[in-house]
């Protein structure tokens, strides 16, 4: 029989959402246990080694891999109970995870879950990319554990596909690596990511963004010697040689073990549905950070963590989750909005802002919320919305939501 553990709580992900949540919940529980695959706890930022992290939270300019330190350090020092090599694979019954460890198959049986997986970007095979199929495609994640975890050279020319924040993270770990980044390839008409990063960014790293355009086919035997793009305003195509191409961005929420345990999922993002509580469909099951919404930076998943760990606790504490709640639907170009549930009447979302993603570059957008046929709220946010980044609605824009009154449109005008 395999050992049985039951904690109070099971954080499942110790990256800066699990690490967060498991620290503010661990000083008033019994057992608080954060289970994470890796082999050390702290989630993306660990391999991302920049500076960038922890400025909202921790209102210092810190490079990954130490504020990934320093959450593991505050979770411990609260008390969680921290995992590593722990891996969940799935679901021995309802109320039971099983897990791979080093130990062997472990089964725990928490009375809460809180599932902090993340997000992945999606791989050159789920984007259908045409071509060849040699060595030197990567993503990200894929891009940074190499450089910056396992200390492995990639090429020494490359392209990347994308060009939000972490396109640009990726020409940083590039560079570090003494791989040159030939260009950014994105299908907007304007680079995706801040001006403050875009512009003295082409300049430190000595490349360009090939705007308007998609990878038509990538070439190469052994390993990529180039990537054919394609104008999508003439048709024209070019090809950039390169040894190395880095897929971008293109986010997927690690929803799978929602998934298999049928928590309902958000279609229009692949996340679980939850509201501003951090509550899914299952009573006992929350979900914190970007597996809600791919993807935010790490410093806010951080403070929704804090704040997942008040819900959590109100939850032991015997408040019941409000009984009528309103789905929030977003329209085009929003693509999805988090939470996707509103109970009106419960709290506020963590840092009263709603989460989106848009598909196109709005640059003075003025947002309405409507609620059967009504208008509700309008207002002039003075942020643009930009694909490839969250773009944050203030939740005060939902004060007058009617629990009875059926959907909640979010829209841009
Ligand atoms: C390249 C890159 C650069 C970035 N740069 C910045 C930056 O400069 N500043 C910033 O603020 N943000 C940055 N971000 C965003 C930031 O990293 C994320 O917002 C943050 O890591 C999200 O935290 P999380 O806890 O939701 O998920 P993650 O950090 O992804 O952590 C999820 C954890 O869950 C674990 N896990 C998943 N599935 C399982 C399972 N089945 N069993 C056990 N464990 C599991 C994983 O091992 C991982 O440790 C960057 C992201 C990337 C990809």
């Amino acid at each position: 029989m395999p050992e049985l553990l039951t904690p109070t709580v099971a954080v499942i992900g110790g990256g800066p959402g699990g690490l967060s949540a498991a620290a503010g919940l661990a000083p008033h529980l019994d057992q608080v246990v954060v289970l994470d695959r890796e082999q050390q706890a702290g989630g993306i930022p660990r391999h991302s080694d920049h500076p960038g992290y922890g400025i909202r939270d921790r209102k210092r300019f810190m490079s990954g891999p130490s504020y990934a330190t320093t959450l593991v350090e505050d979770a411990r020092a609260a008390g969680a109970q921290i995992l590593t090599g722990w891996t969940v694979t799935g679901w021995a019954d309802d109320d039971t995870l099983e897990v791979t460890t080093p130990l062997g198959r472990v089964l725990v049986r928490p009375d809460v879950f809180c599932f902090a997986t993340g997000a992945r970007e999606r791989p050159r095979t789920a984007r259908l990319v045409p071509g060849t199929r040699p060595a030197g495609v990567l993503t990200t994640g894929q891009l940074q554990n190499l450089v910056h975890v396992q200390h492995q050279k990639v090429g020494t020319r490359a392209v990347v596909v994308g060009a939000e924040l972490v396109s640009w993270s990726a020409v940083m770990t590039l560079a570090e690596s003494g791989c040159r980044t030939e260009a950014l390839v994105s299908e907007h008409p304007v680079g995706e990511s801040y001006s403050l990063f875009r512009i003295p960014g082409r300049v430190a790293f000595r490349t360009r963004v090939e705007t308007t355009s998609r990878v038509a086919s990538i070439q190469g035997r052994r390993r990529v010697t180039g990537v054919e793009i394609e104008d999508t305003r003439t048709g024209d195509r070019k090809v950039l040689e390169c040894d190395t191409v880095v897929f971008t961005g293109d986010w997927i929420p690690d929803h799978e073990l929602l998934r298999s345990a049928g928590v309902e999922l958000d279609p229009a993002s692949g996340s679980p549905v939850v509201d501003a509580a951090m509550r899914t469909s299952k009573a006992n099951v929350f979900a914190v950070g970007n597996v809600n919404h791919p993807v935010e930076t790490a410093d806010v998943v951080a403070i929704e963590g804090a704040v997942a760990a008040e819900r959590i606790l109100e939850h032991f504490g015997g408040r019941p989750a409000p009984e009528a709640s309103v789905r929030l639907v977003a329209d085009d170009p929003i693509r999805w909005v988090s939470p996707s549930r509103l109970a009106p009447g419960g709290p506020a979302p963590a840092r009263d802002r709603l989460v989106c993603w848009v598909d196109r570059l709005v640059p003075r957008p003025v947002v309405t919320v409507s609620q059967g046929g009504h208008r509700l709220a309008r207002k002039r946010l003075a942020w643009p919305a930009a694909p490839g980044r969250a773009f944050r609605i203030p939740s005060s824009m939902l004060d007058g939501v009617d629990a009875a009154g059926g959907d909640v449109r979010i829209a841009i005008d």
